[in-house]
């Protein structure tokens, strides 16, 4: 066959793969924001076919054969097409090394362990997921096999959501936080016994959402290529670059919860909406990987929203949408709150400080698992050891332990660290801006045009064209460095 025909296969099959995740994002989207309880049937069946018709598109032999040869040929593509091969081989191989049944009886099992691990929880019972979880460890360490990589086999794992990630630098970075984040905690938590309160009162959601879009447009978020909505828990999802979904949580009690999603779903959606206009509809149009994502979203709500700056910016505009209620707090009270640190049992609660500690509990154990040095049975005693051990505190039921996260049930292991090495990320990106642009100042007149610049230039324009650490590269000159975050959390929390 000829070159061109490869290459018109390739942009043929990008299409179709494409497509089928744009209406498999909107069947989420909608599920997650505004679709009835009832509908789950008939969406878990237009959910299944679509992921059967994905599969049976991907993995044949005549993609097998275009993307085999165009791989081979790659200095005959122009560098987006080579992207494009990349992503799609990768993809390819993953999941062609599986057994087809295998990999239809894992997808089964996962939907079957969802359920047991929501009952479990409710019941705060581990022994009702144990064995839905061993089984889809077995699953995992048959997939780690089939990828037949060398080194770590927890390396497979990493590597599927953050490319290039290893045990090594992973090791690296949470030994570097144990040594001095955990003594940190102590200290502090010893300090600081009383929580210092939210602001008290009723807020009205419809008030907290005109707050909320104020915001996001504040931050650059292209209000005509996106919306707000509501959900459980907070999320973005893209069915383009100008098509940015984000939700958020509304509580009339505590005020602060929904106005830091909006600011961390803001920064996720502010990435996909700035990627490069000339890559269209892709597989190269999204972002690099979940840890660069997650340092876009941790860049605005860590290191842009709780700052007292932002607060000088952004409070008048709040206090002129609820006068009475914060009559009597100023914006000191409010930096307050928002980095209060005290160690706590939910991860998804966790102050900036400890917030870390829960990700590398659960990485160690996630790696021991692989390592075969840990028996499912004894998870729960494990994962509450290691809760006294880094935060001085014991979780007094499974539901607060380890039935807390749904990602186990759903067979995400590697995943979490993407979370921490996030905030590592922004840390080491903040710095490299604030060598060119003022960022307080910025923050302090509410103006992001400059540092969405930068953040467009040296991140989001080039979507998953680059791997995580070129991007860390060429953005800030040198290597990921977690010396930054750790650095800075000493220096802010000591
Ligand atoms: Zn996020």
């Amino acid at each position: 066959m000829l070159k061109e025909n490869y290459i018109k296969k390739l942009y043929e099959l990008d299409k179709k793969l494409i497509s089928l995740e744009y209406a498999q994002a909107l069947i989420s989207w909608d599920s997650l924001t505004l679709a009835p309880k009832k509908s789950v049937t008939f969406r878990s069946n237009a959910l299944s076919g679509l992921a059967n018709f994905y599969f049976a598109t991907l993995i044949c032999e005549e993609t097998n054969e275009m993307l085999t040869y165009l791989t081979e040929n790659g200095e005959q593509l122009n560098d987006l097409d080579k992207a494009k091969v990349r992503i799609l081989k990768e993809e390819y191989n993953k999941i062609a090394k599986i057994p087809p049944q295998e990999y239809a009886d894992y997808k089964a099992l996962i939907s079957e362990s969802s359920v047991a691990w929501e009952n479990a929880k409710n019941e705060k019972n581990y022994q009702e997921f144990s064995p839905f979880l061993e089984k889809v460890i077995e699953f995992q360490k048959r997939y780690i096999n089939y990828q037949e990589k060398e080194g770590h086999p927890y390396n497979t794992l990493l590597d599927d959501y953050e490319k290039g990630l290893t045990v090594e630098i992973t090791d690296n970075f949470f030994d570097f936080l144990k040594e001095k984040v955990v003594p940190l905690v102590k200290k502090k938590s010893y300090l600081n016994k009383d929580k210092i309160n939210d602001i008290p009162g009723n807020f009205a959601v419809k008030k907290q959402a005109e707050f909320s879009y104020y915001l996001m447009e504040k931050l650059g978020f292209r209000m005509d290529c996106g919306v707000l909505a509501e959900s459980e828990h907070p999320f973005t999802i893209n069915l383009s670059r100008d098509d940015v979904r984000i939700t958020t949580h509304y509580y009339e009690d505590n005020l602060l919860s929904s106005i830091l999603s909006t600011i961390h779903e803001t920064g996720h959606a502010i990435y996909e909406q700035n990627i490069d206009k000339n890559f269209g509809s892709s597989v190269i149009a999204s972002g690099a990987s979940m840890g660069i994502h997650e340092s876009q979203s941790r860049i605005f709500e860590n290191n842009f929203g709780r700052s007292l700056e932002f607060w000088e910016f952004c409070y008048p505009k709040l206090k002129s949408i609820f006068p009475e209620l914060l009559k009597d707090i100023d914006t000191n009270f409010i930096y307050k709150a928002l980095n209060f640190t005290k160690p706590s049992l939910i991860r998804i609660e966790a102050d900036e400080l400890t917030y870390p500690l829960h990700i590398m509990i659960r990485y160690e154990i996630e790696k021991m698992i692989f390592e075969e040095k840990v028996k499912v049975k004894d998870l729960p005693e494990l994962w509450n050891s290691k809760y006294e051990e880094y935060l001085g505190i014991r979780p007094g039921n499974d539901a607060e332990g380890i039935l807390q996260d749904v990602h186990w049930s759903e067979g995400l292991f590697g995943y979490f660290p993407s979370y921490a090495l996030g905030s590592a990320y922004a840390v080491q990106f903040r710095q490299a801006i604030a060598k060119n642009i003022n960022i307080e100042n910025s923050i302090k007149i509410g103006n992001f045009s400059e540092i969405n610049n930068w953040l467009t230039n040296n991140i989001h324009q080039f979507g998953r064209t680059k791997t995580p650490s070129e991007i860390i590269l060429a953005a800030t000159g040198e290597k990921f460095n977690p010396k930054y975050y750790v650095d800075y959390l000493t220096s802010k929390f000591n």
